[in-house]
């Protein structure tokens, strides 16, 4: 019996990076995967076929995760085409770094809309299929950043601290319903999204790292699957730290 077997996961921005590698390993654990993309229609439909070869049943879905009624929407559409919603792991999130004395409002309220709100969004929208079912695990993706801080990300750093409270306060209020909420904090995980740093802060990232390596999304995607899975049924409110031991 694989660790997910039938249980029907959501997993928001699964299109590339470390969305992408949790709709992979996911899929060899026999989860049915459900998955959202903001524009990379073409990249996330072709991860549904290659996936879909697992045997399970995986479907992309065009949702703006920072949109409260698209979120709904999409709980309603995965529970009519899936059954159920036994996982949700809120991982879609975008950076628009800048010093804060150049940091616009706008830039500023994209991204806690995009990382932050997003979570709301999504806890809301499968809180009574979960409620209903008594069991569930959600998984948010916060970063090193939230908890350390980063200068030129007060933005990004702001919405992954936020997503850290809101985890604690839903695990407090779900856990009599054996609904689980827990945290994932991934140190330098080399994406699209650290793609975009120059290869010399690249370089001391990995120097400063005691495991020496940038992580990959299948590390993530591992830390996902213990989450998910019912070996982790006594753990919620919690942040793993998954970053080669950035923060020790
Ligand atoms: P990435 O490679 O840039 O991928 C981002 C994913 O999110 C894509 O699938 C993208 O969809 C989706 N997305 C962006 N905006 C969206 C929206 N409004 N609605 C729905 N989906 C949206 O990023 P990543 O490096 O894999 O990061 C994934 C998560 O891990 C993020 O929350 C990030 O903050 C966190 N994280 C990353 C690192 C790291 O080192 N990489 C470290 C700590 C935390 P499209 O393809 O359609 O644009």
């Amino acid at each position: 019996m694989k660790l997910l077997q039938d249980k029907t996961v959501i997993i928001t921005g699964g299109s590339r990076g470390i969305g992408k590698g949790i709709v992979e390993v996911f899929a060899q654990h026999g989860a049915n995967v459900a998955f959202t993309y903001n524009s990379s229609s073409e990249a996330a439909n072709a991860l549904a076929d290659e996936v879909s070869k697992q045997g399970v049943k995986a479907k992309a879905y065009q949702s703006d995760a920072a949109d409260y009624e698209q979120a709904q929407q999409l709980a309603k559409d995965v529970l009519e085409d899936f059954g159920s919603i036994d996982v949700v792991i809120n991982n879609a999130g975008i950076t628009k770094d800048n010093l804060l004395m150049r940091m616009g409002e706008e830039d500023f309220d994209k991204v806690v809309e995009v990382n932050l709100k997003s979570v709301f969004n999504m806890t809301k929208a499968v809180m009574k299929p979960m409620l209903k079912q008594r069991k569930g695990s959600i998984i948010n993706m916060s970063s090193v950043v939230g908890v350390k801080g980063n200068a030129g990300q007060t933005n990004y750093a702001a919405s992954k601290a936020g997503i850290i409270g809101f985890t604690k306060s839903v695990a407090l209020e779900l856990g009599s319903r054996d609904i689980r909420c827990n945290a994932i904090a991934p140190g330098f995980i080399e994406t699209e999204m650290t793609g975009k740093l120059d290869e010399a802060t690249v370089a001391s990232w990995r120097n400063a790292i005691p495991l020496k390596r940038g992580g990959t999304p299948e590390d993530i995607a591992n830390a996902c699957v213990f989450l998910a899975s019912d070996l982790s049924s006594y753990v919620t409110g919690q942040t793993l730290h998954v970053d080669g031991g950035m923060l020790t």
